[in-house]
C-alpha cells in the first residue's frame, strides 16, 4: 500500500528537527510522498528548501489567514517567485478563519484574494484553510468562478457546505478527526463527498488521529486516517490507499512517477 499526505507541515522546526528520520519514518508506513505547506514567508520557503532536498517532498507556498496580519510586499513577492518553482504544486493554505482573531477579516480576504489571483496565474490548485466560514467563503467562491482546482484541507463543513462545495467541484482533505469517537456528524458528511475528489492528510504536527490523540501528528499516521475513512466508505484499507493516491496525482500532476 502507498499513501500520499496530501498536508503537513514538517517544515516545522520545532516539531520536526530531523525531517529526514520522519521521512524515513513515514516510507516505514506506505507514506512515501509528502506535500509540505507554508503558511508565512520563513515556512514557505522551508517548505521550498525540503521539496528540493527529499525526492518524496513537494511544497505548497503561500500566507495563512491567521498570519495575515504580518503580510509583507516583500514577503509575498519571494512567494510569488517560488510560486513557478517545478516543486511547488499549489498555492496556500489560505481562506478564512473565524475561530481565531489573529487578523482582521479585512484582511484575511484581502490575502485571500491575492493567492486566488496568484494561483490562476500560475495555474495551481489553491489549497483552502477555512475554520468556522464556510458560508461566507462558498459565498465568496460562488460569486467569483475561480479557474484552478480548489482543495478544501481538512474538510469540516456541514452537509449544506458539502453540497455547495461539490457543486463547485472542489476537492476534500480528510483528516485525524475522521477517527474520532464522538465525530460522527463529520463522518455522514464525509460519506457524502465525491469518492474521486477526497485526498489523505496528516495536518501534522496537529490532529493527531485516534489512537495516539494528545501526542504530536506525523505523516506516519495516515494509515490510521485511511483505516477511519475505509470505515466511512465500507471498504479495505488497501482500497482507499489506492484511491486517494490516484486522486493525489491527479490534483497534482507533479508527484506522478517520481519518489
Ligand atoms: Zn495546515
Amino acid at each position: 500500500m502507498r499513501f500520499v499526505d496530501t498536508h503537513c507541515h514538517i517544515n516545522d522546526r520545532e516539531a520536526f528537527p530531523d525531517p529526514n528520520r520522519t521521512l524515513h519514518e513515514a516510507q516505514g508506513h506506505g507514506v512515501d510522498r509528502c506535500i509540505v505547506i507554508g503558511i508565512d514567508e520563513g515556512l514557505s520557503e522551508r517548505a521550498v528548501q525540503l521539496a528540493e532536498r527529499y525526492p518524496g517532498v513537494w511544497a505548497v507556498v503561500g500566507w495563512h489567514p491567521n498570519h495575515a496580519h504580518e503580510w509583507t510586499p516583500e514577503g509575498w513577492a519571494r512567494i510569488e517567485a517560488w510560486a513557478t518553482h517545478p516543486r511547488v504544486v499549489g498555492i496556500g493554505e489560505t481562506g478564512r478563519d473565524n475561530h481565531w482573531d489573529y487578523a482582521p477579516a479585512a484582511q484575511q480576504w484581502e490575502v485571500w484574494e491575492r493567492h486566488v489571483d496568484l494561483a490562476q496565474r500560475v495555474e495551481k490548485p489553491i489549497v483552502i484553510h477555512c475554520r468556522e466560514a464556510y458560508p461566507e467563503l462558498l459565498d465568496w467562491l460562488e460569486a467569483h468562478p475561480v479557474s484552478v482546482p480548489l482543495l478544501f484541507h481538512c474538510w469540516a463543513g456541514n452537509a449544506e457546505d458539502a453540497e455547495r462545495a461539490i457543486r463547485l467541484g472542489a476537492w476534500f482533505g480528510v483528516d485525524g478527526p475522521v477517527t474520532y469517537k464522538k465525530a460522527d456528524e463529520l463522518r455522514v458528511v464525509v460519506a457524502m463527498l465525491p469518492r474521486d475528489r477526497v485526498l489523505l492528510e496528516t495536518d501534522a504536527p496537529y490532529l493527531t488521529p485516534h489512537p495516539h490523540r494528545g501526542e504530536r501528528n506525523k505523516p506516519a499516521y495516515i494509515p490510521l486516517i485511511a483505516e477511519g475513512l475505509a470505515r466511512v466508505w465500507g471498504c479495505s484499507v488497501g482500497e482507499v490507499a489506492s484511491v486517494t493516491t490516484t486522486n493525489a496525482k491527479r490534483l497534482f500532476p507533479a508527484i506522478v512517477g517520481t519518489a
